[in-house]
């Protein structure tokens, strides 16, 4: 055993699937870790048997009618209970070592934002935070001297294979997608899907509104994003290769022709591992990749004619300000109307551009200069887009 302190370590969304991915590496190596805050969004049952489990200070559940549940299950632990947005805010603010931020989307952003003034690194799996306030958020950052390590597999992937490289040797970002479920089905059989069908990913078990958007490749547009903002090669150096195994997670291409590529089977916990090691490595559980008993990897060009939802996050990207604060909301949006069966499957591109024409007509596409900027934005947004719904 080394002798350092433990690592005090928060977990913001940690009844997810990241969340759990986080806890479960926790839970294997106690005595490495001091766990501060956990919080989750309305499930005090789940929520509670975590903080039991790692030992927290403190479980805080956003939903204030989940408080008296929760309080109740912490009774005589000795772990503080809190409930409320607030709260949630206020837990990521406790002083740590790391904070995992791994709520859902643009839910994260104010307490990732929060965590900023308290830790030393942020290890973030909240994509929509940087699609939808990535510029002021990398700048809080850079200005709080916080260390931000993506959990997202690709851009670790990435990071991984970047870090002794300089900006100017790179000659391209690859995010690897796996596709999806409906990669091989027709325009007509994807128009048709089902929340059932698109809920079945292939490769990767995760959170229901992240599998929807790998079934649109609206997942792989908004990586692209969040890649632009984590490593800063610009639009043009990005780009989006399909491999529907999930082994290879990202590569980077240099300028001498030498491509870097981070390969591992599809379980979150490798890039969670490194994240929590970093910038050492550290054994996990994960199963090794076994290549022969694969046998194949196979690599193929994305269909922006059959995911349109690519094309408008590419779109967004290239036309910047706030075009991907508004494609995210819209997106967030559509996705419970598809879950709920208000539209159908291809009703989600469909709400997306019609919500970014409307914010482009209607002069809302400036950069958010702040938190609040970026907050009203993305309720404008989905006000917008639940009006062209309803
Ligand atoms: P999930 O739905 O499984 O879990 C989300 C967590 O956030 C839960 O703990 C939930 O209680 C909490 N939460 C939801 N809404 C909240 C709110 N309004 N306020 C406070 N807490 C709230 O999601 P997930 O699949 O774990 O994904 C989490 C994030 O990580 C997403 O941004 C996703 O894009 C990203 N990500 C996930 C994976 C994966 O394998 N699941 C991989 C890469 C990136
Ligand atoms: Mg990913």
């Amino acid at each position: 055993a080394s002798a350092a302190a433990p690592m005090r370590l928060s977990v913001l969304g940690a009844t997810g699937s990241v969340g759990g991915s986080t806890l479960d590496l926790v839970a294997r190596e106690p005595e490495r870790f001091h766990v501060v805050a956990l919080t989750a969004a309305t499930n005090a049952a789940a929520l509670a048997a975590a903080a039991r489990a790692v030992r927290a200070e403190v479980a805080v559940v956003a939903d204030p009618a989940a408080y008296a549940d929760l309080a109740d299950r912490l009774a005589g632990t000795g772990i503080a209970a809190a409930a409320g947005p607030e709260a949630v805010v206020e837990a990521a603010r406790r002083p740590t070592d790391m904070v995992v931020s791994a709520i859902v989307g643009a839910a994260g952003l104010a307490p990732s934002l929060a965590a900023l003034s308290a830790t030393r690194t942020l290890a973030l799996a909240n994509k929509e935070t940087l699609v939808t306030a990535g510029v002021c958020f990398m700048a809080e950052a850079a200005r709080r001297g916080v260390t931000v390590l993506p959990v997202d597999s690709e851009h670790n992937a990435i990071f991984q294979v970047l870090e002794r490289h300089a900006e100017r040797e790179v000659a391209e970002i690859v995010l690897t997608a796996s596709g999806g479920p409906f990669r091989t089905l027709s325009t007509e059989a994807i128009a048709a899907a089902t929340p059932a069908m698109a809920l079945r990913h292939p490769n990767w078990s995760m959170g229901r509104k992240i599998t929807i958007d790998s079934a649109t490749l609206m997942n792989k547009g908004l990586e692209l994003i969040e890649a632009d903002h984590l490593f800063a090669v610009g639009p043009d150096r990005l780009s989006v290769l399909v491999h529907p195994q999930s082994v290879v997670h990202g590569m980077v291409r240099y300028t001498d022709g030498s491509i870097l590529a981070e390969l591992g089977s599809p379980d979150m916990r490798t890039p969670i591992g490194y994240c929590l090691a970093w910038p050492e490595r550290r054994p996990t559980p994960v199963k090794p990749l076994d290549l022969a008993a694969l046998g194949t990897l196979t690599f193929e060009a994305p269909d922006r004619g059959r995911f349109p939802c690519l094309a408008l996050a590419e779109a967004a990207m290239r036309r910047g300000d706030g075009a991907p604060s508004v494609l995210n909301a819209a997106n967030e949006i559509a996705v419970e109307a598809f879950l709920d069966g208000r539209i159908g499957f291809m009703g989600i591109p469909g709400l997306v551009e019609r919500t970014l024409s409307w914010a482009e007509g209607a002069g809302m596409m400036r950069e958010p200069a702040s938190l609040g900027e970026a907050l009203d934005l993305d309720a404008a947004s989905r006000g917008r887009a639940a009006a062209f719904i309803g």
